[in-house]
C-alpha cells in the first residue's frame, strides 16, 4: 500500500526551495515521475510531500547564448531528441535522449530527474560528461554550480542537498567540426535500460590527425568519467582502423583497471571494445 502523501506544486524555483527548506515538512521533488513513482513503491520513502516541478516554465528552457549552452532540468526527453539547436551542435544528447525507455517515459522523464536520480545507466550523462556540462543548483541557502562528473558520485549517489533543486545545465558549444555520436547496447530495442553506453566528441585536422577528442562511457564505471587517458593517447594520431581498434583495447583496459574484475567484466570488455571503435569511426571516420 502507498502511503498517503501531501502534494504541493509551487510556481517558481523560488517557491520550490522555501518548500524544500521548511523544517516542518520532508519534501521530495517531483519532475516527471518516472523514477521517483516507482521507487516509492519499492523502498518506504523519507519524504512525506511531493514538491511537484514539473509545469515550472523558468526551468524548460533550451537556449544558446554567446557559444554557451543553457539546457533547463526541467526539460523532457521527448523535447530534447527533437530540439533544432541540440540537433544541429550536440545531436549525441538528443540521440541519448531518444534512446529513453518509451515515448510515454521521455514525454514526462526530465533531462534533471534523470541526473538527480544518478542511475549508473542513466543514458544522458555520458553526453552531458563529454560535455563537461555544469549543473547549477539552487537552494534558499544561494546558488553553486558543479560539474556533472562531480555532482553524480556513483550510483544513486549525488552531491545534492535535500533542499536543492538543479535548475539548469550549462556548457560549450562544441568548436566547428566537432561531431558527436552516442552508442547504447540493451538487451533489447524497446524500453531498454542501458547494459552499456559511449559517448564521444571528435575531430581531426585537415591532415587526417587528431585534434580534438573526448571519450565517455556509460554503465561501465560506478562514476561516469572522461577516459581521459585515452584521449590524451589518441590525441594528434592518424585516424584509421588500426588506432581505433588500439583506443578500443584500451579503453576496455582502464574500465577493468577502475572497477576491478567483475561477473559482468567478460561481456563489457569484449562490448566496451566493440562500441569505442564504432563510435570513434563515426566522430573520425
Ligand atoms: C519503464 C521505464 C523505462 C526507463 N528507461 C530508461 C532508459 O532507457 N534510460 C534512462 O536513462 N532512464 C530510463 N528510465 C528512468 C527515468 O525515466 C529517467 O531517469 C528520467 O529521466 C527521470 O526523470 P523524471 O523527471 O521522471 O524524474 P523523477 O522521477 O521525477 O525524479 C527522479 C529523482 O530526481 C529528483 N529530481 C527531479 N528533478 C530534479 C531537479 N530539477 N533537481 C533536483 N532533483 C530532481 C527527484 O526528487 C527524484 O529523486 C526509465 C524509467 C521507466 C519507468
Amino acid at each position: 500500500m502507498m502511503k498517503e502523501m501531501d502534494y504541493i506544486r509551487p510556481n517558481s524555483i523560488e517557491e520550490a526551495v522555501q518548500i524544500l527548506s521548511d523544517p516542518g515538512r520532508r519534501g521530495k521533488l517531483l519532475a516527471g515521475g518516472t523514477d521517483l513513482l516507482v521507487q516509492k513503491r519499492v523502498d518506504p520513502p523519507d519524504y512525506d510531500c511531493f514538491v511537484d516541478i514539473s509545469r515550472l516554465s523558468e526551468i524548460q528552457q533550451i537556449r544558446v547564448s554567446d557559444g554557451v549552452f543553457y539546457l533547463g532540468a526541467g526539460v523532457t526527453h521527448a523535447v530534447i531528441a527533437q530540439d533544432p539547436l541540440i540537433l544541429k551542435y550536440v545531436s549525441f544528447l538528443a540521440q541519448a535522449c531518444l534512446s529513453v525507455g518509451s515515448p510515454q517515459i521521455r514525454n514526462t522523464g526530465t533531462l534533471g530527474g534523470n541526473v538527480a536520480n544518478a542511475a549508473a545507466c542513466a543514458d544522458s550523462l555520458p553526453a552531458l560528461v563529454c560535455l563537461d556540462a555544469v549543473a547549477h543548483l539552487r537552494s534558499k541557502r544561494g546558488e553553486r554550480q558543479m560539474l556533472v562528473t562531480e555532482l553524480v558520485k556513483g550510483p544513486h549517489e549525488t552531491a545534492l542537498e535535500t533542499d536543492e533543486l538543479i535548475t539548469h545545465f550549462t556548457f560549450l558549444q562544441p568548436p566547428p567540426g566537432v561531431k558527436t555520436h552516442f552508442i547504447k547496447i540493451g538487451r533489447r530495442n524497446a524500453q531498454s535500460i542501458s547494459r552499456l553506453s559511449i559517448a564521444a566528441m571528435g575531430r581531426k585536422d585537415k591532415n587526417g590527425n587528431v585534434d580534438f577528442i573526448r571519450i565517455c562511457p556509460g554503465a561501465a564505471t560506478p562514476r561516469t568519467m572522461r577516459f581521459t587517458e585515452v584521449e590524451t593517447y589518441l590525441m594528434g594520431k592518424q585516424a584509421c582502423e588500426e588506432l581505433y581498434v588500439d583506443a578500443g583495447q584500451r579503453m576496455a583496459a582502464r574500465m577493468v583497471e577502475i572497477t576491478g574484475v567483475r561477473w559482468s567484466t567478460e561481456y563489457k570488455e569484449v562490448a566496451l571494445k566493440a562500441i569505442t571503435e564504432r563510435v570513434l569511426r563515426e566522430v573520425l571516420g
